[in-house]
């Protein structure tokens, strides 16, 4: 592993912002690449296989399991299955670019266990888990139950944002995003 193989972490409970700041991100920074992960669920609204997700089987993501293919992966919902490939990891990093990795907490502590030195972690923390239940409505894009899910789900998440690099509140998005970016540059320069 070189030192110039760096990770960037964004992890956070589902509908705090991730996607919003990663976007941002990598807009504005081609050294950036979004590290796109292994997913068993369905492709939602505009979603691409590909770019978005490599959608797949169950069965073909247990393959991958089998293989020792993963970083990290982990049943993040009941019954779907989320996943780093190494292999993916290795395409951006062949590229010269630094993978964003927008990942569940568990799959964020594995990673930043398995590559200690060269990570950076961000956690996004959402104002209030009411706050988080109107933005995930407002995105239109679950169902009643997959909303309810990843509410459930949140306040457990929160109790990890210790085991991150840094805490960024996100009331604010564009005060967010500048956030992470300083956060994000500072990392990128270190030797
Ligand atoms: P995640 O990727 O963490 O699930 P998203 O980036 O999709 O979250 O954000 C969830 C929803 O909340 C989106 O509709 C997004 O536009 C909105 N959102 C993000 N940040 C803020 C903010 N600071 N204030 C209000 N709405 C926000
Ligand atoms: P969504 O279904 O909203 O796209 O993602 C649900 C959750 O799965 C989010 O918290 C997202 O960060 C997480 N996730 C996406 N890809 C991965 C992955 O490769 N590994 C892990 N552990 N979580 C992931």
């Amino acid at each position: 592993m070189q030192q110039s193989e760096k990770i960037i972490i964004i992890t956070a409970p589902s509908g705090a912002g991730k996607t919003s700041i990663t976007r941002y991100l990598l807009q504005k920074y081609p050294k950036l690449a979004f590290s796109i992960s292994a997913a068993t669920r369905s492709p939602r609204g505009k979603e691409e296989n590909g770019k978005d997700y490599y959608f797949m089987s169950v069965e073909k993501f247990r393959n991958h399991i089998q293989q020792n293919d993963f970083v990290e992966w982990e049943m993040v919902y009941e019954g779907k299955y989320y996943g780093t490939l190494k292999k993916e990891l290795n395409r951006i990093w062949e590229k010269g670019q630094t993978p964003m990795l927008d990942i569940d907490v568990k799959g964020a502590i594995h990673v930043q266990q398995q590559y200690p030195d060269q990570t950076l972690s961000l956690f996004i923390e959402p104002p209030s888990v009411d706050e988080l239940r109107k933005r995930l409505f407002g995105r239109g894009t679950e169902t009643d139950e997959s909303l309810q899910a990843r509410i459930n789900k949140a306040a457990y998440e929160i109790s990890f944002k210790h085991h991150f690099d840094h805490i960024i509140v996100n009331d604010n998005l564009e005060k967010a995003c500048a956030e992470a970016e300083q956060l994000i540059l500072k990392f990128l320069a270190r030797g």
